[in-house]
């Protein structure tokens, strides 16, 4: 009872980068408890997925192929005909939308506390210390759990698991009761902005309230596209209507782990900042050498970016 099962994350044929943080995250936990590290890939390509997830730290894979996208019904069978196959003290799941719609359901079902969003595990041999953020990562808390638990971890608090594993992958023949699915996915419809994804962006070009008004916008769009990059924003820019909700980063848009992150009229608001902290190189442009985002920025520009930003993209046009 002290092996840690941790289930991967995939979207259209994708797997997704919280996979392979999930992986360093539960190898973690297993090196504290003295346990295995399981890992469950269910639905899609599961083979190909298996391969690329076997990376040093995981012991096991278990793949379950059924159909080609997420299911609640399919996951939350799965997973805890796993729990009851492989008694883990700990089931970790990514805090995507996926990993939180069934992670509340199999908590229920095994009758576990849940603990979500994490950003940092600590097992001491007898309890684990979760860590979580509130207040729009203004505080943090630390929850105490005895025993087995469903937690859920935050997508780039914890490196990407590397170096390639010798772990057993093997099918596991989970019995998927189908008239217990009450969903299918019957296909996809994207929000405005196309299929963009910026949380998986190496280079993103986001915007703040500083661009004044929605014309100006077209001066970043040159900017990102000078540099082919992606383009984000902070939340006013997508509360005004001027960027659709999927380019929102931030604490109630997406977070994203960007190689380059450059930050133009964009304070540094803590919602904002949890979105984007985990970039490698924050670059900030901004008037006011006292805005948060300078805080954290590794390289910053103090002037108008009506200044800037004009000579950034003549800079890179040439
Ligand atoms: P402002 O804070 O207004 O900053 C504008 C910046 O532009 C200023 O620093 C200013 O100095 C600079 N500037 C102005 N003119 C120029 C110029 N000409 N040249 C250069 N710089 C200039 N926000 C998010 O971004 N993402 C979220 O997910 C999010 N979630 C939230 C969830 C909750 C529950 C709450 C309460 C808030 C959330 N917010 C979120 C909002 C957040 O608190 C801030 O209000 C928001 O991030 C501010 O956006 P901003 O930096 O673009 O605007």
């Amino acid at each position: 009872m002290t092996d840690v099962l941790a289930v991967a994350d995939h979207r259209r044929g994708e797997l997704r980068d919280v996979s392979y943080e999930i992986i360093t995250a539960g190898r973690q936990l297993a090196d504290e408890t003295g346990g295995d590290l399981h890992l469950a890939v269910i639905s899609g390509t599961v083979d190909d997925f298996a391969d690329k997830l076997n990376r040093e730290g995981v012991d096991a894979i278990h793949t379950v192929s059924h159909g080609e996208e997420f299911n609640h019904d399919v996951y939350t069978q799965a997973v805890t005909q796993l729990y009851d196959e492989l008694a883990p003290q700990y089931v970790l799941t990514p805090n995507s939308v996926n990993g939180l719609d069934y992670a509340p359901a199999i908590a229920n079902q095994l009758d576990l506390p849940v603990v979500t969003d994490t950003i940092d595990l600590d097992n001491d041999g007898e309890t684990l210390v979760a860590t979580r953020e509130m207040y729009g990562g203004k505080v943090e808390t630390t929850n105490q759990l005895e025993g087995d638990a469903v937690v859920t971890i935050r997508g780039a608090e914890w490196p990407a698991a590397e170096g390639t594993g010798d772990a057993a992958i093997e099918a596991f023949d989970a019995d998927i009761d189908e008239d217990a699915i009450g969903s299918t996915v019957n296909g996809f419809e994207e929000v405005g902005g196309g299929d963009v994804d910026i949380s998986e962006a190496d280079l993103l070009v986001s915007v703040g309230r500083g661009i004044e008004e929605e014309e100006n916008l077209d001066l970043i769009r040159d900017l990102a596209d000078a540099l082919g990059a992606t383009l984000s924003s902070s939340r006013p820019i997508v509360d005004n209507g001027w960027l659709p909700k999927n380019r929102q980063v931030g604490q109630s848009g997406k977070v994203v782990t960007p190689d380059v992150y450059i930050a133009i009229g964009i304070s540094g608001a803590v919602q904002h900042v949890a979105g984007m902290k985990g970039s490698d190189t924050i670059v900030a442009i901004n008037t006011d050498p006292n805005a948060p985002i300078m805080d954290i920025a590794d390289y910053a520009i103090v002037d108008d970016l009506f200044d800037v930003v004009p000579e950034l993209i003549e800079e890179f046009d040439e």
